[in-house]
């Protein structure tokens, strides 16, 4: 009998208890077009109180960069970080795909319209001056959005804090509300995870998708997996994913376990 602890314990295999997600990750690796998608903060990288210091788990970072150099096998990134600062943090770049802005930043370049350009600058405004009156809270600019963190404010005055944004410039029209675990993201764009991994279904022509994500923005791209999918659930909390290991070093784990068995099923192809 696993215990919590001994699913991350070094030298362990945390998917040995794992019988179900380990057959539906063989079989995920022997389709002919694969997607292997993941979140960042809380999969790859446990999850720290300044976002700036999320460093990845190398082997996490070392089994993408292999399984992106397989022949049919398409690795991208799916985060809500600025696609800029997931490539730093990260240290990875093509062939992995990064997208960012939870799927805004799927392309290499954002435009957006002057309309929402204005939008974005409007909300930085009001959002910089809302924030002001939360100590601990603060304000982060992306692209396409702009977050309000409070893990670093009391749990009360955080709570108060979303609770303004939501009542306040959270309620504009224009505006798409995401939130996660002590964030409050507004954007301009109203892309989510689930809009971005089903376009990048589409532009790769998979046959079947891997994605793990621990947030609750993760739920968007765990609803639009089909039965031929895996979706992973990193940590506690509800969830639309059909699997669940316990940390980002058992969510390593999976992606170790698929690069070991879709490098056999790409080599035994003719
Ligand atoms: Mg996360």
């Amino acid at each position: 009998m696993a215990s919590p602890e001994s699913t991350s314990a070094a030298g362990a295999d945390p998917l040995a208890s794992e019988p179900a997600l380990r057959g539906a990750l063989d079989q995920l690796a022997k389709v002919h077009r694969l997607l292997v998608t993941s979140d960042y903060d809380g999969v790859l990288a446990p999850i720290v109180t300044d976002p700036a210091r999320a460093f990845p788990l190398p082997a996490g970072i070392d089994a993408l960069r292999s399984l992106a150099g397989l022949p049919s096998t398409t690795v991208a990134l799916l985060s809500g970080r600025a696609r800029a600062d997931l490539a730093k943090l990260a240290e990875l770049g093509p062939p992995v795909r990064l997208v960012g802005g939870h799927g805004a930043e799927l392309t290499e370049r954002l435009q957006l319209t002057d309309e929402q350009a204005a939008l974005r600058e409007r909300l930085a405004t009001a959002l910089a001056e809302l924030v002001a009156d939360y100590p601990g809270a603060w304000l982060e600019a992306k692209p396409a959005s702009l977050v309000v963190h409070t893990r670093t404010a009391a749990p009360e005055v955080g709570a108060a804090a979303r609770a303004a944004v939501h009542a306040g410039p959270g309620s504009w029209p224009g505006v798409a509300l995401g939130t996660g675990k002590e964030v409050v993201e507004l954007s301009v764009v109203s892309a989510n995870k689930g809009t971005a991994l089903a376009a990048l279904r589409t532009e790769t022509g998979a046959d079947a998708v891997l994605f793990l994500g621990d947030d609750v923005t993760d739920e968007n791209a765990f609803a639009v997996l089909g039965d031929a999918d895996v979706g992973v659930k990193v940590g506690p909390g509800e969830t639309r994913a059909g699997h669940r290991v316990a940390d980002p070093p058992a969510a390593v784990a999976v992606l170790e376990f698929l690069r070991e068995q879709r490098s056999g099923a790409v080599a035994g192809r003719s």
